[in-house]
């Protein structure tokens, strides 16, 4: 058996050196082959030469090191990384030593003993963040578990292992607009969780602020459902609905209460309603239809600078 880590690296110099060793150390003495693939995806810092110096100076290891022109983002670096990994297993793992290697021998172990799974995905036991950031991501969870026909788990992050079975369903997924957690619950195949604990970062600094994480959310959703194209359809029937009461009522009001209806700030808010309904609507459409023109280009996932890897494999 082989196992493949893949590592995404944005700016991780100061990490990948002590990931590098810190899984060696862990993985000495289990009797079973293993490789490293690098991704340096367009890191603006050292990550670059301190991977390649581990590639020229560990020449017994067996790593790889795909760097991309520039920064492609964590979901395509994990494609590229699974596309160039030869293992029989695959293991998605972050460079800064949050999650540790010792977790991957675990998710091995279930692997090799418990044939009726095919990915092993480690959920966090405890998460440490703040009470707003957790309270938004578990209502981002509800509302695409509510909207799209997949299932996502809250705690489930891509730490996981997995069989060439799956990583081959991954790759067969060739869409632009990348969004993993939908894509590993898309693709089935049965799927333990387990627990880990999330360390603090080694060095440098989370590359995810809360904006980024919300535009990642609203991504999730566009990427795997179509329900929120519908929304025009329904507040329409609603604001006819509602259009035809009122009518009813204003003509009642005429002609037996001889009311004489005067409106102008009823119209007003009534334009500026209706004109922002339809702009939102639009909207909606819009990002639907630019993520149609995107794909419909077929522009590659990434594209890689340099590629080094040693021969004999
Ligand atoms: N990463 C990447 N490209 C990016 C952003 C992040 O390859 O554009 C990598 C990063 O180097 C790390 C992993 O993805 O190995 C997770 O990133 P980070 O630690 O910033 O996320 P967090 O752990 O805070 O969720
Ligand atoms: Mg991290």
């Amino acid at each position: 058996m082989k196992l493949s880590l893949v590592v995404p690296c944005y700016n991780e110099q100061d990490n990948v050196e002590k990931f590098y060793e810190e899984t060696v150390s862990a993985f000495l003495g289990r009797g079973f082959d293993y490789e490293f693939v690098f991704v340096n995806d367009g890191s603006r810092d050292k990550t670059l030469e301190r991977l390649k110096k581990l590639y020229n100076e560990k020449q017994e290891s067996n790593i790889t090191v795909v760097s991309f022109s520039r920064n492609f983002g964590k979901e395509a670096a994990i494609y590229a990384g699974i596309k160039n990994s030869t293992g029989d297993y695959i293991s998605l793992i972050d460079a800064d030593l949050q999650q540790r290697p010792e977790v991957v021998l675990e998710m091995v172990d279930i692997l090799d003993n418990e044939q009726e799974y095919d990915c092993v995905a480690a959920y966090q036991a405890e998460r440490k963040e703040g009470k707003a950031m957790s309270g938004a991501k578990t209502m981002f969870y509800k509302v695409i578990n509510k909207l799209s026909e997949i299932e996502l788990r809250a705690d489930a992050s891509d730490f996981r292992t997995f069989t060439r079975g799956v990583a081959d369903a991954i790759m067969e997924m060739g869409e632009y607009h990348r969004f993993s957690k939908g894509i590993f619950s898309w693709i089935g195949f049965n799927t333990k969780f387990i627990p880990y604990e999330v360390q603090e970062r080694n060095a440098g600094e989370s590359k995810w602020g809360f904006r980024k994480l919300m535009r990642y959310a609203l991504e999730g959703i566009s990427a795997f459902s179509t329900k929120p194209l519908k929304l025009s359809t329904y507040i329409g029937m609603f604001m006819s609905f509602a259009a035809i009461v009122y009518l009813v009522v204003v003509i009642i009001q005429r002609l037996f209460f001889n009311v004489a209806v005067s409106g102008y700030a009823t119209i007003v808010a009534l334009i500026l309603l209706l004109g922002g309904v339809q702009l939102f609507c639009i909207g909606i459409i819009g990002s639907y239809l630019a993520k149609t023109y995107i794909q419909s280009k077929n522009r590659p996932i990434y594209i890689a600078r340099e590629i080094l890897k040693k021969k004999d494999k």
